[in-house]
């Protein structure tokens, strides 16, 4: 080739490429919109769209000033920081990029009223029992959003880790189950968008932090549904994701900046090792690989240090509780991003809501490390989490054991007891939210061998000691199954969401026997939990348990609440003067599940590996 064409060759690709570099366009911004009389004045746009860098965005508003522009290494990203006044007012605003003097592109920016009304944001709290649904996996309300235009995946319901189709219609359509049933809040795995080629119907590869998945159904139907419930007495929990997002982010293939992940030479996992996050003897390397390592290979991880990113993060979640009017987040993989930013994002939380909640997966068995977690504990190292509630792994795996094993000098009913004999560290251990079971592990029938008595006493223990309890859905209906059969056997459909479902356990009718005896036992003793102020708020006393038998009080402003739980394989008669102190004041009793009376509080018959409730009286 002459170098006269090859100069044409590379004189035409210049110009096509300044073309190019003229397009420009504008794709999203996110907070898509916000709201004015925040308490944090200000707000950072991300603004996305090709070349969008090249522009110079003017905003002409009252109460509102653009303060900075920042650009970043890719072209296609720009960050507007905003100063809000107090008294800004709401309303919308036009958003123009110019180009030179050309208006390149424009954005219809608004600023909503917030919702005032009283209780909103109240937070969930000991009075609530909160059941854990996965919504692929609980009711299919609707068939027509199974698949979605757009998204990778589609529905598979005999696929174990597919999707099967269940939805927000889905849980809409049997808040009145779960209100009878007794719980009062939900906890919903997480409903963002998973446009992910397979396996996203768990939720945790998030793809866009703006929007409910559109199998689930839409940010409205969201929005809907936390009305709904709260009119049924129910509060919604958000599940949400800070550490990793799904690879399928619009994101993953044109980061704003390299450092918005965590990069390393080779994929590399995170050693899924807790306890470097509070170890004051870690050895950097592996307080990286569990900080900066990634979740899966389908999950990047997110680097919190990038300031732009940690404001994303930040104000998402402040959208989703002002938008959705949601009463508490729980919080994925909690020690897995910087331990500085969790603290930070707290602070903001609770900075506009000051009475929410947000509970942390703290996936470890020592009360030591779910203690440095949780707010108020004096660590050594200075670190204070701001975190108001902490899941109590350790008392699930003690609860797990306790009614399995025989009783011993540290086993069986001595497992209970001296787990809680080590709440003094924690700052409040009545802010520990307590479960027998979640979406992560066996469930609890399998885990009592599918015995109904060891299941019973089980729900008696978690329903009446401290702490805010955690059902996971099924569980009143004795559903089993094995973590290490594969996540999708123990995420499987409820029987009856389901068109053409061969039995429907939402109702009587479509339930087993057995079933129909675990279903009556739970709403009895939740229906009963809510009206005991004792077993919500009450002051634990424990004795030590003698002979497989353990007996536990609750005590709140003169109403007493005694539990006694039998684990040995006899009836048991006991003898009450060593509990004096508890039942001083009192002269008889009443079984909350039987309503057997106790006339006198001498001695207590008690059957073979059962729980007793008893409400005391004067
Ligand atoms: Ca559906």
């Amino acid at each position: 080739m002459k170098s006269g064409k090859l100069l044409l060759i590379a004189f035409i690709f210049v110009c096509f490429s300044n073309l190019n570099a003229q397009k420009i366009s504008l794709e999203r911004i996110d907070p898509p919109f916000w709201w004015a009389g925040m308490v944090h004045g200000q707000l950072q746009l991300m603004v996305h769209g090709e070349q969008i860098s090249t522009t110079h965005p003017v905003i002409d508003y009252p109460g509102i000033k653009l303060t900075q522009v920042i650009t970043v290494e890719s072209p296609n990203y720009l960050f507007l920081n905003l100063q809000l006044s107090d008294t800004v007012q709401a309303g919308k605003f036009v958003i123009d990029f110019y180009k030179k003097k050309r208006k390149a592109a424009s954005y219809t920016y608004e600023l909503k009223t917030r919702d005032r009304r009283p209780g909103r944001h109240a937070g969930f709290d000991n009075s609530d029992v909160i059941y854990l649904l996965m919504p692929d996996r609980f009711a299919n309300g609707d068939t027509a959003n199974d698949n979605a235009p757009g998204m990778l995946e589609q529905a598979d319901h005999n696929n174990p880790l597919g999707r099967h189709g269940g939805d927000i219609r889905g849980i809409a359509d049997h808040l009145d189950y779960l209100s009878d049933l007794g719980v009062t809040a939900l906890w919903i795995n997480p409903l963002l968008e998973n446009n992910m080629p397979k396996q996203s119907y768990h939720g945790y590869a998030i793809t866009d932090y703006y929007r409910i998945d559109p199998r689930f159904g839409t940010n409205d139907d969201y929005k809907r549904l936390v009305e709904t419930a709260h009119k049924k007495g129910l509060k919604i929990i958000q599940d949400m994701v800070a550490n990793h997002c799904g690879t399928g982010y619009y994101w993953n293939n044109d980061l704003p900046s390299t450092d918005w992940y965590n990069q390393w030479p080779e994929f590399t996992r995170s050693n899924y090792r807790v306890a470097v996050q509070s170890d004051p003897n870690a050895s950097p390397a592996d307080h990286d690989k569990m900080v900066k390592g990634w979740f899966d290979y389908s999950m990047a991880d997110l680097n919190q240090h990038n300031p732009l990113l940690a404001e994303f993060l930040i104000q998402n979640t402040i959208w989703w509780i002002e938008y959705s009017g949601i009463d508490g987040i729980r919080q994925d993989t909690y020690p897995y991003p910087y331990k500085d930013f969790m603290a930070r994002w707290m602070q903001r939380i609770l900075k506009e809501y000051p009475d929410f909640n947000v509970v942390g997966e703290v996936w470890l068995d020592y009360p030591a490390v779910t203690a440095y977690w949780l707010d108020n504990t004096t660590n050594a190292d200075g670190y204070r989490s701001y975190l108001t509630n902490v899941f109590d792994f350790p008392l699930a795996t003690a609860i797990a054991r306790a009614f399995n094993e025989p009783e011993g000098w540290s086993t069986g009913m001595m497992r209970l007891y001296e787990l809680q004999s080590q709440d003094f560290l924690y700052s409040d251990p009545m802010r520990l939210v307590t479960f027998a079971d979640n979406h992560d592990g066996d469930r609890f029938f399998t885990k009592m061998q599918e015995d109904f008595r060891r299941f019973t006493m089980g729900m008696i223990f978690l329903m009446t000691t401290r702490g805010i309890p955690q059902l996971y859905y099924g569980g009143e209906i004795l559903m089993t199954g094995k973590e290490h059969e594969g996540h999708g056997y123990i995420r499987k459909d409820f029987p009856g969401g389901w068109p053409g479902d061969t039995r429907n356990a939402f109702t009587e009718e479509g339930r087993t026997e057995e079933q129909q005896e675990a279903f009556a036992f739970m709403r009895r003793l939740l229906q009963w939990r809510k009206s005991s102020k004792a077993v919500q708020y009450g002051k634990l006393v424990q004795y030590l348990p003698e002979n497989g038998v353990y007996v536990y009080f609750r005590h709140f402003e003169g109403e007493t609440v005694m539990v006694v739980l039998n684990n040995l394989q006899q009836n048991r008669e006991i003898d009450l003067s060593r509990f004096a102190s508890d039942l001083e004041g009192y002269t008889r009793g009443r079984s909350v599940l039987t309503r057997q009376s106790f006339e006198k509080l001498d001695k207590l018959y008690i059957p073979a590996k059962s729980g007793l409730v008893i409400e005391l009286e004067k």
